[in-house]
């Protein structure tokens, strides 16, 4: 017979929550990596590192609030897919714009609300509502946003979780002008810069990592490369590595070069 204390015991040990989405789905969001490409980027995760254990330590903060913000292309879904990934929490969810296309401002804030509550079943869980402003249906031109996913958003982020749960919330943002404009910053523990690229060097780092260049045209690339500033988001230079990689042998430094000078400013220092 199956008594109250045995189906208790399965729904706190064995189950998995319904809407908790394995790590596969967030491997989706790190497609290439995370690349080591500077020393921020290990503060970053470092950082990642402490708030998990704040989260599941802490006996005074049961709900641990970060911003992860940065230009467009710098990398913030996967660095907070990253860190939710490395808490181990058994429930993880994604709350991204792209699941909620086309939904009307009524069923957009009510299926965040659902993300929450189901959060709240697990003793700790992990929430990443990427890209905020466009939950909001944030536009420049106006500006306009929809102000009723933002009270909800608002709500949910100082909402704690019941005794004995604890929540990680990471949220990204491109647009930290217009979080703090709305009144959203008050929310976060904590906000992390994601930084660009923004030295030749730092693009070296990611070639070699990368290790897509051959050694000789490494070295050309050093050459032209180092002492030189420029600014582009890690996806936008991974594109750029892409396409390069594509001429034919003898042009592909001076395709990569010259895209980093069109798109990224190269120039010297
Ligand atoms: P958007 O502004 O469009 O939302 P984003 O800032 O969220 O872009 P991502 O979608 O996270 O950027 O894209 C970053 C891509 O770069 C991913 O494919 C990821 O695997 C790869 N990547 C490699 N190294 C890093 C790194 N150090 N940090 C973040 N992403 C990295
Ligand atoms: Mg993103």
């Amino acid at each position: 017979k199956i008594s109250r204390a045995d189906f208790m015991q399965a729904l706190a040990n064995d189950l998995k929550p319904a809407f908790g989405v394995s790590a596969e789905d967030f491997e989706l969001y790190i497609r290439n990596g995370i690349l080591l490409w500077s020393q921020t980027i290990q503060d970053v995760l470092e950082e990642g590192h402490l708030r998990i254990n704040q989260t599941i330590k802490s006996e005074m903060t049961p709900l641990v609030t970060i911003l992860i913000e940065g230009k467009p292309n710098s990398g913030k879904t996967a660095l907070a897919a990253k860190i939710a990934m490395e808490s181990g929490f058994p429930f993880l969810k994604f709350c991204s714009p792209q699941s909620m296309i086309s939904y009307s401002e009524t069923a957009k804030s009510e299926a965040i609300k659902k993300v929450f509550s189901d959060a709240y079943r697990s003793e700790l869980s992990c929430v990443v509502v990427d890209e905020i402003e466009s939950l909001l249906d944030y536009a420049p031109i106006g500006p306009r946003f929809s102000n009723f996913v933002l009270q909800t958003l608002k709500l949910l982020f100082k909402k704690l979780p019941p005794r004995g749960r604890k929540l990680l919330l990471i949220a990204t943002t491109s647009e930290k002008e217009v979080i703090k404009e709305m009144g959203l910053m008050q929310s976060f523990s904590k906000v992390i810069h994601v930084p660009n690229v923004s030295r030749g060097s730092e693009v070296l780092q990611v070639l070699e990592q990368l290790d897509c260049f051959s050694k000789k045209e490494y070295d050309q690339l050093s050459k032209q490369l180092d002492n030189k500033g420029l600014s582009i988001g890690i996806k936008s230079l991974l594109d750029v590595v892409e396409l390069s990689k594509q001429a034919t042998d003898v042009y592909r430094t001076a395709k990569f070069v010259s895209v980093l000078e069109e798109i990224a400013g190269l120039h010297d220092c």
